[in-house]
């Protein structure tokens, strides 16, 4: 593939011309590719570490509409809904006065509309 062609290019990095032997050389010569592969490699870094960083925290503000979207929620979805501790929503659950489902043996659900009835109940 590289034996005899001779491409006119212009350097990605420094925008000189240069005769590339391949289709695929984007840069003049080696100095130009390390410096374009080094920064390619901290682009790539930091992206993925903001990324990582994004995942992470999540504004609290759009969990809560997040949440106002499910049906079904968790204790400690519903703890965050009502603005409580998880605890809350259990003795809650034991008082009768939320209802909730056990699906398996450790997953509690509780309805969304259950929250809204918690209101309603003390009215
Ligand atoms: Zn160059």
């Amino acid at each position: 593939m590289s034996s005899n062609m001779r491409i006119n290019k212009k350097c990605q990095l420094c925008n000189r011309e240069f005769i590339a032997k391949t289709t695929v050389t984007k840069f003049c010569g080696k100095d130009c590719a390390k410096i374009a592969y080094k920064a390619k490699k901290r682009a790539e870094k930091i992206s993925s570490s903001t990324r990582k960083y994004a995942s992470r925290v999540v504004d609290p503000k759009d969990r809560v509409q997040e949440l106002q979207l499910r049906e079904f929620l968790s204790v400690k979805d519903t703890a965050l809904l009502l603005g409580c501790s998880s605890k809350t929503i259990y003795r809650l659950i034991e008082k009768g006065t939320i209802n909730a489902t056990n699906i398996g043996d450790r997953l509690t659900r509780i309805k969304r509309t259950e929250v809204d009835h918690i209101f309603y109940q003390q009215n």
